[in-house]
This record gives structure tokens, sequence and C-alpha cells, in this order.
């Protein structure tokens, strides 16, 4: 355990939350800049298992932001560049490499997951992985961004407001360009986030976090759920899975 010394020193986490993380199996969807970052800090933090989906290629473009990957790399699947860096991280960590997309058809089983984390840029291919959740009744963590700027939304289906009645994620733009830092931040507190959801902490959990990496600010905006949302109206607390 002396691995996780540092941050079982704190009261958040202590040992009770490193048993839970290192139980822990975790959906990461999308390993681009944001998928390289959070799923970096989940394999050091040491939780359970990830699996890693992502269908595309390591390009040279990719290389400024997505630090999981090398010049090596070029050309490779992310998915298994992904999961042989992250293998090297910590050996502790079950890696499975998905070199796949996540696409509409794909389906969660309740407890398959205990998180999943929607680390793309496609606001199609969040909207997917959100009706899969509320499906499984998997809490996801969903970020984006855009420019400067991210969102962040934690959705424990059946109980918060979802990514459809956010308004489908439409405030995250496809395919934006962001620079390294701004990217690394928000993927960061996803990490942070779905750490949080593991250790079981009172997240903020009807609210869209915006983060502003231009005046480094962060603006929490209310959310509320929708009752004839098709992906999680039907759902609640006590709804069997
Ligand atoms: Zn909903």
């Amino acid at each position: 355990m002396g691995r996780y010394m540092r941050q079982m020193s704190l009261p958040e986490f202590g040992a009770e939350g490193q048993r839970r993380l290192s139980g822990a199996k975790v959906l990461v969807v999308g390993l681009g800049g944001l998928g390289s970052v959070l799923s970096h800090c989940l394999a050091g933090m040491g939780v359970g298992s990830l699996t890693l989906v992502d269908p595309d290629r390591v390009e040279l473009h990719n290389l400024d932001r997505q630090f999981l990957y090398t010049e090596e790399d070029i050309g490779e699947p992310k998915a298994q560049a992904a999961a042989r860096r992250l293998a090297r991280l910590n050996h502790e960590v079950g890696i499975e490499a998905v070199p796949r997309a996540f696409t509409a058809g794909t389906a969660l089983a309740p407890g398959q997951y205990d998180v999943a984390v929607a680390a793309t840029d496609s606001r199609e291919s969040r909207l997917d992985i959100n009706r899969a959740c509320c499906g499984g009744r998997i809490p996801l963590v969903c970020g984006g961004v855009a420019g400067l700027y991210g969102t962040l939304q934690v959705i424990l289906p059946g109980r918060t407001p979802c990514v459809r009645c956010a308004g489908g994620g439409e405030t995250w733009t496809d395919h934006a360009p962001s620079p390294a830092p701004v990217v690394s931040a928000l993927s960061a507190l996803m990490a942070q986030a779905a750490a949080g959801v593991l250790c079981g902490w009172e997240l903020p959990q009807n609210e869209l976090i915006l983060f502003d990496g231009k005046r480094f600010e962060l603006e929490h905006i209310p959310l509320r759920r929708r009752e004839d949302c098709p992906h999680c109206g039907g759902l609640t607390e006590e709804t069997p899975c």
C-alpha cells in the first residue's frame, strides 16, 4: 500500500477510499486529450480496472496534448497504445483495450462498471454513452472542452439530470480545438469527479460546471431533470436495474 500512501493519508480517501478505488471497474470512452490525462490519473490512483474505448489511431497532431502517446505510437490504435503505457505505469490495474467506437447500439449492463467517463469530442457519442449509462444505471462523468473553456457534469441515473436533460450536451462544440493546459485541467477535474463517485462523496449533482481557462474561474449552472427525457425520464432511485 506504500504506493498509495500519499492519497490514503487524506481523510477524504483513507483506507476505505483506497479499497473502493482498488475494487472499481471504470469505463473510459475517448482516449484523446481528456481521456489521456484522466486515465493516467485513475491508473496512478490504483483503480481496479480500466476499459479503454477509442476507434482512432495516434496521429502527429495529437501529441501536443494527448500525453499517453509518443512519436513511436503514431499509426497505432490509441486504445492499445494507451493500455501499453498505463500498464507500465501501474501493473496492479487491469486494463482492457477496445479499439472500436462506442455506438448507439452499445448497451451497458447494471454493475458492468462502477463509473463511466465520457471523454469524447462528439455530441452524438456523448448521447450514446448517456443513453447506455441510463439503461444500465451506471454513474457517468461527462466532460468536454472548446477553446479555453470546459464543461463537466456528474450524472447519477435516476437521481440527477442526465446529459439529455441538460440539453443533450449542445453547449459542447464538436471537435473544437483546445490547448493542452485547458484539456489537462478539465480532465483532471473529470478524474477527481470519477474518484469522488467511487469513494461515495456528495458531488455537485444537479449542475453543469463551467471551467473558464482564461479567467481561471469555475461557474455552477443549475440543471433540472426532465420528466419526459427519453433517456432517464422513467428512472427513479428505486427503479430496479
Ligand atoms: Zn435525462
